[in-house]
């Protein structure tokens, strides 16, 4: 199996959840869960998952798509 690492902290994920095959820690779900909205630390998060989960399953719908009309 594959090392998987934290997609907020890089840090290599122990324990914590898997989105897309993207992992998150512990901690840093934790703290998203607890986490104020509007704050900078919260855009960063946002940041962060919307690059590492939301854009390549985006990008893969677009493959799909592609080899579909192939
Ligand atoms: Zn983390």
């Amino acid at each position: 199996m594959k090392k998987k690492y934290c997609i907020i902290c890089r840090k290599p994920l122990k324990d914590g959840i898997i989105i897309n095959g993207k992992g998150m820690c512990k901690l840093c779900e934790e703290r998203l869960i607890k986490m104020e909205l509007d704050t900078d630390f919260y855009e960063y998060y946002k940041e962060c998952i919307r690059k590492e989960i939301i854009e390549p399953m985006i990008k893969g719908e677009d493959i799909k798509c592609q080899s579909y009309h192939l």
